[in-house]
């Protein structure tokens, strides 16, 4: 199982007094909801009866909104995270961003690093409502700290101090989850490679959760993948098979929950490729299906390449070079030189260059090499 980021991933364990899931059941859930034609309905319907929030109600929790809330800001509450999550939703922040955000937020408070003449007044103790919901309301109203947050972390680190990013668990910008990845190495380099910054919902090898023996692993990725997370080994390949499986889920319009993404019983490309055949006419194999993936996986790559993103910013957060305090995995941390490694062999099997760019060959390879505007999407210390 894989630790929280607790104190905003300045510990990784730590009790939890008032969050219980079976609180949230018991007392606030009216129902479940799913998207048109889902059998799973992943949504709970809540309902707040008393209180001040009462007759509040949403559909929800995210996970990484709730966890970051809970492990990251020390949030004890139901009723303030499921206003905070309302709250979003309605008002179209980013949850998972803006629930870590506070957790950011509370440690520059805790260092001094932001006083309340930045934060119009509010105080970002720990665990605080009125922090929480403060924060909703300055973003939304671009007010304050919320108006800096507002423009996402790195154009606030323009703001507040670049120092502050060494606080700030991310990818490109892009905040990586509640969970803490520190022990989970190829989980960890999803992450960090993946094109739109920290997201797990593209490379993230979830089924690394798992500890599969390797002969089940090979049945599902051609290839073993030891079953320890710690492990450097073998963690590239799955990660970009995972990309190329992600690609295509999101191109035909599945739910991530409801394919190899999350569990190796669920969909996967033969699925796929039989529904593609099935709806379409065109013929299409499993082969053929990663392949598509691997074409959008690296038309991303050549967006990124057009906007300077290379191996620089495919790079693990400061505080993960710190080693685990507690649980099961105490004292791991990642290792640079191994991971530097890890990213060689990621780079290698996706076709890149040592810097992360698409390669010629692999451009070519996908048909890419027939786009008009190709030339504009590739940096000049490409060759192509
Ligand atoms: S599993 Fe996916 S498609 Fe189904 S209800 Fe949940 S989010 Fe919607």
């Amino acid at each position: 199982m894989v630790s929280k980021g607790g104190r905003n991933f300045q510990t990784n364990v730590r009790d939890t007094e008032g969050l219980d899931i079976d609180d949230f059941i018991d007392n606030y859930e009216v129902g479940k909801k799913a998207c048109f034609g889902c059998p799973i309905h992943c949504k709970h319907v809540w309902h707040i009866k008393t209180g001040e929030m009462a007759g509040l109600t949403g559909i929800g929790l995210e996970f990484n909104a709730a966890g970051a809330l809970h492990f990251m800001a020390e949030c004890e509450d139901w009723e303030t995270i499921m206003a905070f999550y309302d709250g979003c939703n309605r008002f179209g922040l980013d949850v998972a961003s803006a629930s870590a955000y506070i957790a950011i937020l509370m440690e520059l408070y805790d260092r001094k690093i932001i006083t309340k003449s930045d934060t119009g007044g509010l105080a970002y103790d720990w665990g605080s409502r009125d922090a929480i919901l403060g924060f909703l309301e300055q973003t939304t109203k671009r007010e304050h700290i919320g108006d800096v947050m507002a423009n996402g972390l790195l154009k606030a680190a323009d703001v507040l101090g670049h120092d502050m990013m060494q606080y700030v668990v991310h990818s490109k910008g892009l905040t990586i989850e509640a969970r803490d990845l520190r022990s989970h190495k190829g989980q960890l380099l999803g992450e960090v490679v993946s094109s739109r910054g920290g997201d797990h919902l593209r490379g993230r090898f979830t089924i690394e959760d798992f500890h599969l023996p390797p002969k089940v692993t090979e049945s599902l990725y051609g290839k073993p993948v030891p079953s320890d997370p710690r492990s450097y080994k073998g963690k590239a390949w799955p990660t970009v098979w995972t990309e190329r499986l992600c690609a295509v889920v999101d191109s035909v319009g599945i739910c991530k929950f409801a394919s190899k993404w999350m569990s190796p019983g669920l969909l996967g490309p033969e699925d796929m490729a039989e529904s593609f055949t099935a709806v379409t006419g065109i013929q299409k194999t499993a082969e053929d299906i990663m392949i598509d993936g691997d074409r959008i996986y690296t038309l991303e790559k050549l967006f990124n390449a057009r906007e300077g993103i290379s191996r620089k910013d495919d790079k693990v957060p400061d505080r993960y070079h710190e080693p685990l305090k507690y649980g099961p995995y105490k004292g791991e941390n990642i290792d640079e030189q191994k991971f530097q490694v890890l990213l060689d062999e990621y780079y290698e099997l996706s076709g890149l260059d040592s810097d992360g760019i698409p390669l010629p060959e692999s451009i070519e390879r996908l048909d890419l090499n027939t786009m008009d505007d190709l030339e504009s999407m590739v940096t000049e210390n490409t060759d192509i």
